[in-house]
């Protein structure tokens, strides 16, 4: 039987908004580009590779003070260490000198909010791609999805994952930091590391 779905509306202006990224682009090329940015080092000039949330109220190099080629940053849905993010801290710490791991969480996080919106996005699933509910609600969703309750326990149970993975050389350092979305600070929840 053919699977009935319900398209997405429209996705207003697709093209103009592409035309608009690319002439972005073009001022860039002309005022901001740096000749200089070509030449930067691959590795980190600080060593550190950051782990961040994708969410759009804050730019994780402005919040911590880093320039160009100082960080590599790491950016994903509620900042998850999972399988894609060890695999650039690996590279990152094997390959390109990385010492420090910051994984930087942030107040109001909407990953927070997963476990209650989880149905919503299962139904958005279904309903725009013709996948079947019961596919999509797999009993792993939720894990899938990486949803948690509490943003600082989740930025520190993250510290112990990347702590104890069995590639990471002891002497990296990992810290834990908590950005807080109504005031632009940053707290470091960094916790102590487990005793040998
Ligand atoms: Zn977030």
């Amino acid at each position: 039987m053919a699977r009935t779905f319900k398209p997405r509306p429209s996705v207003p202006d697709g093209m103009s908004l592409l035309a608009e990224l690319l002439e972005g682009n073009a001022r860039f090329v002309s005022g901001g580009w740096d000749p200089k940015d070509a030449e930067l080092a691959a590795r980190p000039a600080k060593s550190l590779a950051v782990v961040g949330c994708m969410d759009t109220r804050h730019n994780i190099e402005r919040v911590l003070g880093l320039a160009n080629g100082d960080a590599k940053v790491i950016r994903n849905a509620g900042n998850l260490v999972d399988d894609g993010t060890l695999r650039s801290l690996i590279v990152a710490v094997h390959l390109l000198g990385v010492r420090h791991i910051a994984i930087m969480g942030h107040t109001k996080c909407g990953m927070s909010l997963v476990g209650r919106g989880e149905f919503r996005i299962a139904r958005s699933i279904n309903e725009t791609t013709g996948v079947p509910l019961h596919e999509v609600m797999r009993p792993d969703f939720q894990r899938w999805l990486g949803g948690f309750d509490d943003c600082k326990e989740h930025v520190r149970r993250s510290v112990e994952v990347v702590r104890r993975h069995p590639y990471m050389p002891h002497d990296i350092a990992v810290y834990g930091l908590l950005y807080d979305n109504d005031t632009g600070r940053v707290q470091d929840v960094t916790p102590e590391p487990a005793p040998k």
